[in-house]
């Protein structure tokens, strides 16, 4: 299996960010999924990369050109596909994954992670999406989310679809006894 991550270019200012990244990149190997990412050196992204490769596991990564420079391409990745923007970027990612998750960051994760849970809602994907809450970090958003579905602008069966979880072990189960919702109407 092959998880996309998204992540903050940024690591946060409070250690237990970094410490979960770590965490799960370490329980991903154990349980032999790689890891596909954005392909930087910098904050969580960074961190991702570096604890999955250090357990001896694989990572792709996919970065576009104008940001190899800024984002610091990692140069120890199993493989570094460099495409020409970012829309080439997160067509490849979601190609090439068979789950996403997003871990804590910034508007850029919350854009990738968006993006494919909109896919997942307009039939183009049948892949589960998920929100690693690591120190209720998305409570925010849930409550968002939750907004959206009472006031009528979100099914309820895409708002259900959204795995939410801070635990390694929780996050990969239920990825693997995902079950798509049934139309797009819900
Ligand atoms: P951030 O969460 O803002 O630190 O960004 C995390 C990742 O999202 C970085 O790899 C950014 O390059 C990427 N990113 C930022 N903006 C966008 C965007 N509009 N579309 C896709 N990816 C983005």
């Amino acid at each position: 299996m092959k998880i996309a991550v998204f992540c903050g270019s940024s690591a946060g200012n409070e250690p237990q960010f970094l410490a979960a990244t770590q965490a799960l990149g370490q329980y991903f190997v154990q349980h032999g999924i790689d890891v596909v990412y954005g392909g930087g050196h910098v904050g969580l992204m960074g961190a991702i990369a570096d604890s999955v490769l250090q357990a001896g596991g694989r990572v792709y990564g996919v970065m576009p050109k104008h940001l190899v420079d800024r984002e610091i391409a990692h140069q120890g990745l199993t493989e570094l596909t460099v495409v020409a923007d970012m829309h080439e970027r997160k067509a490849k990612m979601a190609a090439m994954a068979d789950a996403f998750v997003a871990l804590p960051g910034g508007a850029g994760t919350l854009e990738e992670i968006f993006e494919v849970w909109t896919w997942a809602q307009l039939g183009h994907h049948q892949k589960p999406c998920a929100f690693y809450n690591v120190d209720g970090f998305y409570d925010p958003l849930f409550a968002m989310i939750e907004k959206m579905t009472a006031t009528g602008f979100l099914k309820a069966p895409y708002a259900e679809m959204l795995i939410r979880t801070a635990d390694p072990k929780a996050l990969v189960q239920a990825f693997a006894g995902y079950q798509p919702p049934q139309n797009k109407w819900g």
